[in-house]
């Protein structure tokens, strides 16, 4: 048990990469808080995850609310050894196309409240704790009709390397996971009928070079690093779980058909 009796609170933890990353640090002894806004969701997440799980009802991008779901949570669970920030929207923004709202609905969710979910959680953050935002290979890619959401991730990979060098004096450590296209929900607006889900599926897949989207467990295991001891000395990075689609773009299907 590589978390055992570690308190981990997770936001977005009732859907896709932070509902299999509850999955995983439960597994591995942790008591777990998840937050999220759907309250279908979140009841349907607390009874697969269990007995012992706290569910809190709060939309990231309300400071205030923020503020006091956490320190609810703390009260209930104890102080905070691992915070995953993983709460996030997906949406185009086409230049041309695109209203004031519909940008900073992306930027106030992705970006602004990534900050002020670290902020609200570092009153109650053990010495030593682990904090885990989540990025995107978007940050890299110039994916064109996705510039709002590209910034805020770009935005999140430099808060990573910020917020690694003003907390390490409390010997925080933060981190981040950088997913690239990963089967969740996120992805239901492009996929709604089968066949729109599996040529999603088949072009984001065909992009990489290993040829397929990644499970949401397989981000949740690299967050798992970054929450056990076994990163002890590590922080200020992110670990890519793409298929090497922006390491190793060449080996994707797209380049390689002769
Ligand atoms: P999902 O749509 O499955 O999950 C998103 C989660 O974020 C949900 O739990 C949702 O809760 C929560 N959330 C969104 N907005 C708010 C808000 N304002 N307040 C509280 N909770 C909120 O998508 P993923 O699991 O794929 O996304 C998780 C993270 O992974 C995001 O940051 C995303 O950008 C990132 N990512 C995903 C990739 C992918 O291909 N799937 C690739 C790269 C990065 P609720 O439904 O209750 O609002």
């Amino acid at each position: 048990m590589r978390l055992k009796n570690k308190v981990a609170l997770i936001t977005g933890g009732n859907s896709g990469i932070g509902l299999a990353t509850a999955k995983v640090f439960l597994a591995e002894g942790a008591k777990v808080i998840i937050t999220g806004r759907n309250p279908e969701t979140l009841a349907a997440a607390q009874k697969t995850l269990g007995e012992g799980v706290l569910a809190l009802k709060v939309d990231v991008t309300d400071v205030a609310a923020t503020e006091r779901a956490f320190a609810e949570a703390a009260a209930e669970f104890g102080r905070f050894d691992i915070l995953f920030a993983n709460a996030g929207i997906g949406g185009a923004t086409p230049l041309g196309q695109t209203s004031l709202e519909q940008f900073e609905r992306i930027i106030s969710t992705n970006l602004t409240a990534v900050f002020f979910t670290v902020q609200s959680a570092l009153p109650h953050l053990n010495d030593g704790a682990s904090v885990i935002l989540n990025g995107s290979v978007h940050a890299v890619l110039g994916m064109p009709g996705w510039s709002a959401y590209a910034a805020t991730k770009g935005a999140v990979r430099s808060m990573t390397r910020n917020m690694a060098s003003e907390l390490a004096p409390r010997g925080i450590r933060v981190n981040q996971v950088t997913p690239g296209g990963t089967k969740t929900p996120i992805w239901a607006p492009y996929s709604q009928t089968p066949d729109a889900a599996a040529a999603l599926e088949e072009r984001i897949g065909g992009m990489s070079a290993l040829g397929r989207m990644s499970e949401a467990e397989e981000i949740a295991k690299a967050a798992l690093y970054f929450a056990s001891d076994d990163s002890s000395n590590v922080t200020g990075i992110e670990i890519t779980v793409d298929g090497g689609a922006t390491s190793a773009p060449s080996g994707a299907k797209i380049f390689r058909a002769a």
